[in-house]
């Protein structure tokens, strides 16, 4: 009989892959347990009539963190998909005209400069900032464990967070570099990702700025599916095991000797049977794990605590497949051509369907 200790993972997008990856590396036996008939979750793959769409992500942004990953299992992005710088990192259309972002941070100085003069050098100084940021929230904080409070507790990182401007919106440090509404809405945009308004978001998250405009936009060769098919592939390597179209339900608890609120799952309900493990993870969504899976006694949070929570919107999308060519597409084009202040607040502070939605379009196919 095997002793290795063994784990579940619900859920099969980048995090339950991940984590699965991650388990079998320490010695798990690692069972993935997925309602849909593949891999990917929110970057799951859609065929149909002969066209292939991405479902989900399609910006490829900060690949040091991809390489980061694969590396920690003695792999290399390379290993698994070829990737693409694009230039124009994307194109922004505005009420008239359009401006194309360049890969070549020269060409984009000279645009910015276009603009409004003189910006080229402070995007310069914008992004000597956004460095410092990107490399204090990304080497002492995103990359940490996670484990413990003392993790953060050094000098170090107690004086890096000093400077990632917890207390400014990034709205008013952007608009501390650049007077341009243009430029300010370059700059404001990557903060959209997060799903909050620029001027309720800390300008920590100009670190996103340096991601985009120093890091550059890359595309897997095969689309954003390539990440979900090398993740799955290294994960299969490592010997996980996958079970599709398996939709858990419940879990079952053995409770902790003389505690009302601790307990151990000791059993996953999913559709098609029971199954049990030494530990369980969950790759769905915080909510549903919390509010669905766990019997009431042992949750955290009431619903009404979730009610008041603030979820990032979701987005009304279209797959379209045509059958002609179009002219030169560009791969991601944004359209600004509506007011962002009516928009953002429709949003966010009146949530409603916007009067005017803005929209981006991915022509994947131009790459
Ligand atoms: C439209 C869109 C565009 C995006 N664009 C970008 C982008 O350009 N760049 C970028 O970096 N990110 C982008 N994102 C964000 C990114 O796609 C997500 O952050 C990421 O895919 C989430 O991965 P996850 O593993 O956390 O969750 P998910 O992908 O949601 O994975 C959860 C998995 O759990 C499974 N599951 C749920 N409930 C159960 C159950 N009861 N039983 C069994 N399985 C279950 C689901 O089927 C799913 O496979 C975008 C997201 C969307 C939706």
């Amino acid at each position: 009989m095997s002793t290795k200790r063994s784990a579940l993972v619900i859920g099969s997008g980048f995090a339950g892959l991940s984590v699965a990856s991650f388990l079998a590396k320490a010695g798990f036996k690692v069972t993935v347990l997925e309602k849909n008939a593949g891999p990917g979750g929110r970057a799951r793959q859609l065929k149909a009539d002969g066209f292939l769409f991405d479902m989900g992500p399609s910006f490829y942004w900060m690949p040091d963190v991809f390489e980061r990953y694969f590396a920690q299992f003695g792999k290399k992005v390379s290993d698994y998909y070829e990737l693409d710088r694009l230039d124009p990192s994307y194109r922004v259309y505005w009420e008239e005209g359009h401006t194309d972002l360049s890969a070549d941070f020269e060409t984009l100085k000279k645009t910015f400069d276009s603009i409004e003069p003189g910006s080229g050098e402070q995007l310069e100084k914008y992004l000597q900032e956004a460095l410092v940021k990107y490399e204090v929230g990304m080497g002492r904080f995103v990359h940490k464990p996670g484990l413990s409070l003392t993790e953060f507790m050094n000098w170090e990182t107690v004086s890096g967070a000093l400077k990632l401007q917890l207390l400014t919106s990034i709205s008013k440090h952007v608009a501390h570099h650049f007077t341009h509404p243009r430029l300010r809405q370059l700059m404001e945009f990557p903060v959209l990702f997060l799903g909050a308004l620029p001027q309720d978001t800390p300008a920590l998250y100009s670190l996103m700025n340096y991601a985009d405009i120093k890091g550059g936009t890359w595309f897997p060769k095969g689309g954003m599916y390539a990440v979900v098919e090398a993740m799955y592939k290294l994960a299969l390597e490592l010997g996980v095991e996958f079970k599709f179209n398996e939709t858990v339900s419940e879990f079952k608890i053995d409770k902790v000797a003389g505690s009302k609120r601790r307990g151990q799952i000791s059993a996953v309900v999913s559709s098609s049977g029971v199954y049990s493990a030494d530990a369980v993870i969950s790759g769905a969504d915080y909510h549903f794990t919390e509010q669905q899976l766990l019997p009431a006694a042992y949750r955290q949070y009431s619903e009404a605590y979730w009610k008041k929570r603030v979820m990032a919107p979701s987005c009304l999308m279209y797959y379209v497949g045509l059958n002609k060519k179009l002219k030169n597409p560009v791969h991601h084009s944004l359209f600004f051509d509506v007011s962002f202040a009516t928009h953002g607040h429709e949003i966010y502070k009146e949530p409603k369907w916007p009067t005017e939605p803005q929209f981006y379009v991915s022509v994947s196919s131009a790459t």
